[in-house]
């Protein structure tokens, strides 16, 4: 699997502090495979694999994550931008009947997906009605009536019960179509979905009659239903139809099966349309909103692969907040800045007392800190500014004459000063206290 040989690569890679141009090759061959095995279309590969190498070579080095891993984030992020730039939700017209017109190649799916979706909407309000404008295909009146009475959906035929398996309906599918759409408005249905007929491959006949139906109904939406194991070929049928009629969405279909989805980032791609459903089985229920992440994820086939760069992630930030935490707790370092930047963080939270006991320091200054309130710690922020970053590191020089200084400056008496000062040491004690125990129990954000 990918996440076998991307291990074997990250091996490799472990170490290096920079990013180099052949670091980033060797995770992009993985990467190329692993696209090409999900069935993207090779031009499609091609453009996408240059433009991550490009984007690798300028991204800052990632300090969590080792050459290779970065290389696949990036890879993972810029998947789901592209699948999901524009993801939206149906365009609901402002005078109902909403118009779906749905496209696509014979056996795609698409009358499944019409029940599917009336179903779909129906749950969320809706009362969309089904209209059967399939008039080549023996029996595709009949299979929509069907699905349609599954989901409970009103379905507009030519000749309601009269097509049986053995007769093809007859008549002209354009007026169907716009008979169709009358039904509904004069019934109040506020959705309409179109099904239409495909052929088996692109067809300039069957264009024109879709095109036709198209300016017809003046549709809201046209969804393009794509068989997402068609593999290689799903780019051409794509452009066909996206020229011969066009279509404003994508429902990639029969993502049950073993196909990787690879279709859906050659059609986005290569379109510009976005990818709005899956269908995943032949259940109406089977059906979903399109979820980018999870198509990135199943066409790079990578799902360990990401969760152990998450992981990666998570023992940095940890490693970090550590590092920061025995920064903090170091005598030395704990200055009257940081003193003050704790009261700033208390003031900030709001609910001092609650706060006191998660503070270092805050058993030794506990007295005093009860009887804070937010203008005494206006007051110690002005204090503290009134020294000089000499002293506010060094508090030992601050003399007599130092203290006067400091108290004129800040409008306080020298008591006040003072005060400060001793509080102040008795926090340094107990961060010094608490550092040789080597415990922290209970500081906000840090691991416990
Ligand atoms: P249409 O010709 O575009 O209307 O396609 P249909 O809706 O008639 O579907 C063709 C075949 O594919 C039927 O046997 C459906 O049951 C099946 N089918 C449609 N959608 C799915 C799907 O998401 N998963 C699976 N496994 N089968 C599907
Ligand atoms: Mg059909």
């Amino acid at each position: 699997s990918l996440s076998d040989r991307l291990a074997a690569t990250f091996k490799n890679l472990k170490g290096k502090g920079r990013l180099s141009e052949a670091d980033i090759d060797a995770t992009a061959r993985e990467i190329r495979r692993a696209l090409l095995d999900a069935d993207v279309a090779v031009p499609v590969v091609r453009e996408f694999i240059a433009h991550i190498k490009e984007r690798s070579l300028g991204e800052e080095v990632s300090q969590a994550l080792n050459p290779g891993q970065q290389v696949v984030k990036i890879v993972n992020d810029e998947l789901v931008g592209i699948l999901g730039g524009e993801t939206r939700r149906l365009n609901l017209a402002k005078n109902p009947p909403t118009v779906i017109m749905l496209v696509g190649l014979q056996g795609a799916g698409k009358t499944t997906l019409a029940g599917k979706l009336s179903q779909h909407l129906k749950e969320q309000g809706h009362t969309p009605m089904l209209v059967a404008a399939d008039l080549q295909r023996p029996n595709a009146v009949k299979q929509l009536q069907v699905n349609g009475e599954r989901a409970g959906v009103p379905v507009y035929a030519p000749h309601p019960g009269v097509s049986s398996e053995f007769e093809d309906a007859t008549g002209d599918p354009v007026q169907v179509a716009r008979d169709g759409v009358a039904e509904a408005k004069a019934k109040y249905n506020d959705v309409v979905i179109v099904d239409t007929a495909g052929r088996l491959g692109v067809d300039s006949e069957l264009m024109e009659q879709a095109a036709n139906i198209r300016s017809a109904v003046q549709p809201d939406e046209v969804l393009f239903v794509l068989d997402a194991m068609i593999g290689q070929d799903a780019v051409a049928t794509a452009q066909s139809f996206n020229e011969g009629v066009g279509f404003t969405g994508v429902v990639l279909s029969k993502l049950d099966g073993d196909a990787r989805g690879g279709a859906a980032l050659s059609v986005r791609s290569v379109t510009g349309k976005p990818v709005m459903f899956a269908s995943t089985g032949e259940s109406l229920s089977d059906f979903e909103v399109f979820h980018p992440d999870r198509m990135a994820s199943r066409i790079l086939d990578m799902g360990d692969v990401m969760s152990l760069i998450e992981q990666a992630e998570r023992s940095w930030d940890k490693a970090e907040a550590e590092k920061m935490a025995q920064k903090f707790v170091d005598q030395e370092d704990f200055t009257l800045d940081d003193f003050l930047d704790q009261m700033q963080q208390i003031k900030n939270m709001g609910s001092m007392k609650k706060l006191l006991m998660m503070m270092p320091g805050a058993q030794g200054m506990r007295q005093q800190l009860e009887q804070f309130d937010d203008r005494q710690i206006d007051r110690i922020e002005a204090i503290i500014r009134s020294m000089t970053p000499h002293e506010r590191v060094a508090p030992k020089i601050i003399n007599g004459s130092r203290r006067a200084r400091i108290a004129r400056g800040s409008g306080v008496q020298v008591s006040e000063v003072n005060g400060l000062l001793e509080r102040f040491g008795q926090a340094q004690k107990m961060m010094k206290k608490m550092a040789s125990g080597g415990g922290m129990p209970g500081m906000p954000g840090m691991p416990g």
